[in-house]
């Protein structure tokens, strides 16, 4: 919060205010009490960390800023959280295309790709070597187009520190720019394993999953956000024509990911955050962070399901559209 910010989001609604006067602190600003004062005397003074206080009744005042503008607007108090949201994030990214005068996706075209190493393999026939990889997605009820998905292909490795895994590789523009795998054993301690940032051309945590996809279909339906690439692969799997999935591989969303996401949130007229069951807080919290889109809301989990790959094929296809 600064009083720049505050300053700016008073002139794009039209709220007059004064930066001098007998009842304006220096540094403050002053502005009429929306509190039902009835003098229109700019006696509310606001400091540039938002607290305001009224100078004619102690109870109009408070630390929350996003109170007043419910007060001043005359929204509720959710409508303001949001409004005040949007107008932070389009100070902060019209600083950030400022500073690099690119936007995310002009940056990825300029970042050096990665290989995978010569072992890892494509899995594309069933053979004595690669049928427990797929017998194990076949149990996941991944269907073979995406198992076979020449876009979005799917390795494995029996090798090194990578051994028993399944390789997703993150791409963009076609090119691979990190990977992050995951164990064949459900017990296995470490399930999933990303490339280390500093080998990656991008960081796992700074990417979204088949962003190269998400970002050529248009007119969509639902963005669905998951965790993990299997929610990913099973909503893909099921979810009605126009509705698509992508994950984010943790529960928190990075400031690099909402660039990705700000660069593909146009093709989908509503995006819904769908974490694991034990991430409602973390869910909401993405909601906020994001609440500059239109749209945007969190799909719960029924009872009993842990994530979104445990979700039955027909669930997926009768409620999640
Ligand atoms: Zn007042």
């Amino acid at each position: 919060m600064s009083l720049d910010k505050i300053k700016d989001f008073l002139d794009n609604n039209g709220i007059e205010y004064i930066e001098k006067g007998k009842n304006v602190m220096a540094g403050n600003i002053g502005i009429n009490c929306p509190f039902e004062c009835d003098d229109p005397s700019h006696h509310l003074g606001i400091n540039s960390k938002g607290w305001y206080s009224c100078w004619k009744d102690s109870s109009h005042s408070g630390k929350q800023f996003t109170n007043l503008i419910a007060a001043l607007l005359n929204v509720s108090k959710y409508e303001a959280e949001s409004l005040w949201a949007e107008n932070e994030y389009i100070s902060n990214t019209e600083e950030f295309y400022t500073i690099t005068d690119k936007s995310v996706s002009e940056n990825i075209l300029d970042t050096k790709p990665i290989e995978l190493p010569k072992d890892f393999r494509l899995i594309k026939k069933e053979n004595g070597i690669t049928q427990r990889f797929i017998s194990y997605l076949k149990s996941r009820d991944i269907p073979d187009y995406q198992i076979y998905d020449k876009e979005n292909p799917i390795f494995y490795s029996i090798k090194g520190i990578w051994i028993n895994r399944f390789i997703f590789p993150i791409l963009f523009n076609g090119l691979i720019f990190s990977w992050t795998s995951r164990s064949i054993y459900p017990d296995c301690e470490l399930k999933y394993l990303d490339l280390s940032p500093d080998e990656s051309a991008r960081p796992v945590k700074h990417c979204i999953w088949k962003y190269d996809n998400l970002k050529k279909y248009n007119n969509q339906n639902i963005l669905y956000i998951t965790e993990g690439v299997f929610d990913c692969l099973k909503l893909n799997s099921y979810l009605p024509k126009g509705n698509q999935a992508t994950c984010i591989f943790t529960k928190t969303l990075r400031d690099e990911q909402k660039g990705l996401l700000f660069d593909i949130a146009h093709n989908f007229k509503k995006i819904k955050i769908m974490l694991d069951a034990d991430a409602i807080m973390e869910a909401e919290r993405i909601r906020r962070e994001i609440s500059f889109f239109k749209n945007i809301s969190i799909e719960y989990l029924p009872d009993g399901i842990k994530d979104p790959a445990e979700l039955p094929a027909e669930y997926i296809r009768n409620f999640l559209h």
